[in-house]
């Protein structure tokens, strides 16, 4: 008889979460931490859009909606991301939050076998999803600035590499790509034929320039571009997210929308149409800018540190003598629930700091910090 590990597959075992886990299994042990592990904002959806939604499910609208998502959204986003990469970009897909478009686009490009180029550090989720499809992650170092690497990413290029994944704003530095890093970037793209995933959920936190953020999508057709709404008006629990990009992949994705996720909420894409789309984030990204000011001011005197440009993360070096895990498990020894680095990444060195929190948790937090590297 098989014993039920043996029912298992082989995609399911290949994945390991075991790192994230652990540090999920420490927090819950904490009592009342200072909680910097947490990847979500934190203010609550704004009242409008909250409103926008009861609206909706009170009207009825609590079916499936069309597998690529309802006309008003899709045709709302057309034109503005069109607007903003200079050329239309064909239809736009409603997925179910950012995940489910990188999922999607990912299941929709692989072979067993093909090759990502992901840049390391990076965001968790991308190396499990390119195994679960069968693919192979080749991870290309950014230390210490967590900049585009040309020549780096180039040597990492074989006759297998299909892919090059982007995240800029970045989980878990917050490096904001420039603009000669993104042309950079598609110029080896174009080079050597790849496709680009764009992942651009942090897209309206840029604190270093008014200027919108570049995407590659603007200089290279082969992009798929994948945006949402979880970060940017905290609708983590609504999943709704959009996917833009070449013709025949996005309708791939569709496909597969078709069978896995079916759609996207309704009532929450109708709330995302009808108000978040229409309530620029201003405030939350003045009140991060001010954060992030807050903690690499805070954290610069004692720790390695790159000011990071984007998102809300931060990722300093562990002192010197001391891997990220050993920092991070003293740190919740003394009540600050920081991530190590190897979470996200190969190497071990360094530590992600969310500080989507509290001034004065911030402040505390950073104060504890401190006096443990010293
Ligand atoms: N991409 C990055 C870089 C993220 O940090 C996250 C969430 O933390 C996601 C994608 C997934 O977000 P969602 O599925 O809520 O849109």
């Amino acid at each position: 008889m098989r014993s039920i590990h043996d029912f298992v597959s082989q995609r399911a075992l290949g994945v390991d979460a075991s790192g994230i886990r652990k540090v999920f299994d420490l927090a819950a042990k904490m009592k009342d931490p200072i909680n910097f592990s947490i990847g979500q904002p934190d203010f609550d959806v704004p009242q409008p859009i909250k409103q926008a939604a009861i609206e909706a499910i009170n009207a009825g609208q609590n079916r499936y909606s069309q597998t690529q998502g309802i006309a008003p959204l899709r045709e709302r986003l057309r034109k503005e991301l069109s607007a903003e990469l200079g050329r239309d970009t064909g239809e736009v897909l409603i997925t179910s939050a950012v995940s489910g478009g990188l999922l999607l686009a990912i299941l929709s490009i692989i072979n067993p076998g093909d090759e990502a180029i992901v840049l390391d550090p990076y965001f968790v989720m991308y190396k499990h999803l390119l195994t679960m499809a069968g693919g192979r992650t080749i991870t290309v170092d950014t230390y210490p600035d967590f900049r585009f690497y040309p020549d780096r990413v180039e040597k990492a290029i074989t006759p297998r590499t299909k892919l090059l994944m982007l995240n800029s704003p970045c989980n878990p530095t917050g490096h904001v790509m420039s603009q000669a890093e993104v042309q950079a970037a598609v110029d080896i793209a174009r080079k050597h034929d790849l496709i680009i995933i764009s992942d651009e959920i942090y897209e309206p936190f840029l604190y270093d320039s008014d200027e919108p953020l570049l995407s590659p999508g603007k200089l290279y057709d082969r992009t798929i571009v994948l945006r949402g709404f979880s970060k940017s008006h905290a609708m983590t629990g609504w999943r709704v997210g959009y996917a833009a990009g070449p013709e025949e992949i996005i309708s791939q994705m569709t496909k597969l929308q078709q069978y896995t996720f079916v759609c996207s909420p309704t009532p929450f894409q109708f709330a995302a149409a009808m108000k978040a789309l229409d309530m620029p984030v201003t405030e939350a990204r003045s009140a991060y800018r001010r954060k992030r000011d807050l903690v690499y001011s805070a954290l610069s005197g004692m720790f390695d540190v790159v000011k990071p440009g984007g998102a809300f993360y931060i990722f300093p070096k562990a002192p010197a003598g001391m891997t990220a895990a050993d920092f991070c498990a003293k740190a919740i020894e003394n009540n600050v629930l920081i991530i190590p680095g190897n979470v996200f990444s190969d190497k071990d060195t360094h530590f992600r700091i969310s500080y989507a929190t509290a001034d004065e948790k911030i402040q505390q937090g950073c104060e504890i910090l401190c006096r443990l590297a010293k």
